[in-house]
């Protein structure tokens, strides 16, 4: 099983936390795509299994006309077997879902929305510069679904400043009722390079502190759970079934191919391809010399031990020991008895089946406690 990620690097506006890589220029759009053709020709035997994900992400895939997008899907079409695909999934900013967008979508083979809600509270999307209000989030959701768009998921962000929880309790409240199968939600991260970050560092923006986004994390775990929601991957709920397939298989180490400006490939094995975050030097990489598209890097054994610790302790399967012995000859409760002494007395984690896994009070310290297991 494997999967190819488009990272569609353009959005009408900055969003004021933002540091993916984007550009709201629409001057290389044409280039871009031009290159990421080029791209899917040149790539074509970096995958060898089947191919069961196709992802547009971003950025915003959702700006591509659908001429793009169906250029872009012949040629993966053209170059990889696609026989076995089971889900294609599309970012879609509110502003740009359409009638005509969602009618056109669905006739790509398009068959899971990934909308970008963020807050359906005014002040909180203004503060974020998002390019919608919140009923535009409201009859996105609608229309979506009217056109049979079942598979979808919503982005929600907390941990935005404000006096309580007030709003993001009815953030929430409102989420539900829009009975959506997928709910990720991210806690706001206040990033040095974005005006969020900036703001922050002349004193104009306060940060909410560290224990009102887990307070608010907290609420947002015992809430969907208690709605239905399983809790699958730290940031990421899914009603039975609805499970991002393609995230699935990135947490579980299975390889992608990435196609565009900073996006990045795993062959599943030991190698990784980052390609050139600049929507330019990408465009002038292709056409001129394309050995500098991207940056190979081969994965050491302990890289490959950190990187497995890492995304499978965020997920419900938690990290298979059995894993570690065979492929990296590394016996983890050996090896680091007495951090996970220390974590067990702790209440973070639990072992079962063989697995580490985080409880839910360890949920709260993933990345610190995937970094103390570091090799
Ligand atoms: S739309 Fe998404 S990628 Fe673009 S600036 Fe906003 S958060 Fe970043």
């Amino acid at each position: 099983m494997s999967g190819i990620y488009f990272h569609i690097p353009f959005c009408k506006q900055a969003c004021h936390y933002c540091d993916f890589h984007f550009s709201t220029s629409m001057k290389l759009k044409n280039n871009v795509v031009e290159g990421m053709l080029w791209e899917l020709d040149f790539q074509k035997e970096y995958l060898r299994e089947n191919i069961e994900t196709i992802y547009f992400g971003g950025g915003t895939p959702s700006i591509l006309s659908i001429q793009e997008l169906e250029t872009l899907l012949d040629r993966v079409h053209k170059n990889f077997d696609t026989s076995q695909v089971k889900e294609l999934t599309l970012e879609a900013n509110p502003d740009d879902i359409t009638k005509e967008k969602l009618t056109a979508w669905k006739k790509l083979g398009i068959n899971r929305l990934s909308i970008g809600l963020q807050s359906f509270y005014g002040p909180h999307l203004t503060l974020m510069n998002r390019a919608h209000n919140a009923q535009e989030s409201l009859n996105a959701v609608k229309m979506s679904q009217d056109h049979g768009f079942d598979n979808l998921t919503i982005d929600l962000i907390y941990g935005i400043p404000f006096k309580d929880h007030s709003i993001w309790h009815k953030d929430l409240e409102t989420a539900l009722s829009l009975e959506v199968p997928h709910i990720s939600s991210y806690c706001l991260t206040v990033e040095d390079k974005t005006a969020l970050g900036v703001w922050a560092k002349k004193g104009k923006f306060k940060p909410a502190d560290d224990e009102f986004g887990a307070e608010q994390f907290e609420h947002l775990v015992s809430k969907l759970k208690s709605n239905g929601y399983e809790h699958y991957e730290i940031s990421n709920f899914a009603k039975p079934g609805f499970y991002s397939q393609h995230n699935s298989a990135y947490w579980k180490g299975k390889p992608y191919l990435g196609i565009g400006p900073g996006a990045h490939s795993f062959d599943g094995k030991t190698s990784r391809q980052f390609n050139v975050s600049n929507n330019s030097k990408y465009v002038k990489a292709i056409e001129q010399d394309q050995l500098l598209l991207f940056d190979k890097e081969d994965l050491s054994r302990e890289d490959g031990i950190n990187e497995y610790l890492l995304t499978t302790l965020r997920t419900i399967w938690g990290c298979d020991l059995s894993v570690l012995k065979e492929k990296y000859q590394f016996d983890l409760l050996v090896e680091m008895k007495t951090e996970l002494e220390r974590f067990h007395q702790q209440e973070w984690i639990v072992v079962e089946n063989n697995h580490l896994k985080l409880s839910e009070k360890g949920k709260l310290f993933a990345d610190q406690i995937a970094s103390e297991l570091f090799v």
